[in-house]
């Protein structure tokens, strides 16, 4: 059985497991080491180290100039760039992310020049702070891009994003990056009053910048041993579909990913003999007759219920309630029904009906286990922690545990398929 056997944990380690438990086991349970890198992260790397080199001078007393900042974040593209790097869109190659690197540093030179709004602790910092979980002491911690401290006197946590996202002001405030380094800082500076957490989206040339309160630290810190626990707790490690799939360096290993990788890079031969390739062909086929089938069969009942009601007013025209024909007979007859209210057409009427049920005695005659909703909601954790620990429990006492295959079958798109 796997297990994590971590005590140091970062903010992207942490990210990692959350996003993808698969994925964070491949990395930091069984180090496997990949070195592919996304033309996106090579790009934001020599922008932060243009930056570093920036403010290392700006703390020496010397402001450079904007074509010395530039031709740093060169020197750092083609010192690094590898024909390795991959470039998802094609429409762009390697020339126009160069610029595009160029034109962040440019953007945040001109906004900020001559970089005198607060004067810079360190760049590149470490910091972290110890955290107590179920009797262990782990260590949470990170590097901060850079560290600096504001004419008020507040401590700064500089982030450089180089990523074409401008998220929203909600997601600062409830980002846990900055806040773990916000943590770390108070620990190592108890006396500060107060940090400032400042993201700078230079693609966009746009700062957002949030603050936390102690007890919202509190209970940040009260979620990563939450988090903690649970990664030490996990020995499945599921694999979680996403887009970030797109961006993942094991998808050979992934079950969810690796025939697909291998099919990819079949030949037409090699595709017609694999396997794989023939049962989910099958299963195309088998899911297309079947649509094909039921497509047939709604218009058979359509068809059928035209005559049902041709026969009902035949019979009404001619008084009769029954009819004779070669191959059989057809009665016809009324009673009296009742149509409930539903939840999709009168959701009040039937809340109310529901109510007065609920209060009468015959509510226990017609109540009933609904099991799909207790499962459902259960599988959901919808319920605060008491209702979730008596559903388990009543689950743990009458329910059989089983673990069934699926197979779902998902017909490629018109532009997959080209
Ligand atoms: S490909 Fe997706 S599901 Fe698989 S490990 Fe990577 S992120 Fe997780």
């Amino acid at each position: 059985m796997e297990s994590d056997s971590s005590t140091k944990f970062s903010p992207s380690k942490l990210d990692t497991y959350k996003n993808c438990p698969r994925r964070y086991r491949y990395r930091y349970v069984d180090k496997i080491k990949r070195d592919a890198k996304t033309v996106e992260a090579f790009l934001g790397t020599c922008v932060h180290t243009a930056f570093e080199k920036l403010y290392e001078a700006v703390g020496h007393g010397k402001l450079p100039a904007l074509e010395e900042v530039l031709r740093a974040f060169e020197e750092e593209w083609s010192a690094g760039w590898s024909p390795d790097i991959t470039i998802k869109d094609r429409a762009f190659a390697p020339e126009d992310w160069k610029e595009l690197g160029r034109e962040c540093v440019k953007i945040y030179y001109d906004q900020n020049k001559p970089f005198d709004g607060d004067r810079t602790v360190a760049v590149e910092k470490r910091v972290g702070f110890p955290l107590p979980v179920d009797g262990q002491e782990y260590r949470i911690e990170g590097f901060v891009d850079r560290l600096a401290l504001g004419k008020d006197g507040a401590f700064e946590i500089h982030d450089y994003k180089t990523g074409k996202t401008l998220p929203p002001q909600s997601d600062a405030d409830s980002d846990w990056q900055l806040a773990i380094y916000d943590a770390a800082v108070r620990q190592d500076w108890p006396d500060t009053k107060s940090v400032r957490l400042i993201w700078h989206y230079v693609r966009h040339g746009k700062s957002l910048v949030s603050t936390r309160t102690a007890a919202q630290l509190e209970a940040l810190k009260g979620e990563i041993a939450t988090l903690i626990r649970a990664i030490k707790q996990d020995h499945e490690f599921a694999p979680h579909k996403s887009l970030l799939c797109d961006w993942c360096e094991y998808r050979d290993l992934c079950p969810l990913w690796a025939h697909a990788e291998k099919v990819a890079q079949m030949s037409f031969e090699a595709l017609k003999k694999d396997e794989g390739v023939k049962l989910v062909d099958q299963l195309a086929g088998a899911e297309a007759r079947r649509k094909e089938l039921r497509d047939k069969l709604r218009e058979l009942d359509r068809d059928e219920e035209a005559v049902r009601q041709a026969l009902i007013r035949f019979a009404e025209a001619h008084g009769v309630s029954a009819l004779a024909g070669l191959e059989g007979e057809v009665s016809i007859s009324e009673k009296d029904d009742y149509r409930f209210p539903t939840k999709t057409h009168s959701p009040e009427a039937l809340e109310a009906l529901e109510r007065e049920l609920r209060s009468s005695p015959l509510w226990k005659e017609v109540s009933h286990l609904d099991a799909h909703r207790f499962l459902d909601a259960y599988k959901r954790k919808e319920w605060p922690e008491p209702l979730m620990k008596l559903a388990e429990d009543l689950l743990n006492r009458y329910a059989k545990r089983t673990r069934e295959k699926t197979v779902r079958f998902r017909r490629k798109r018109e532009t997959d398929e080209d």
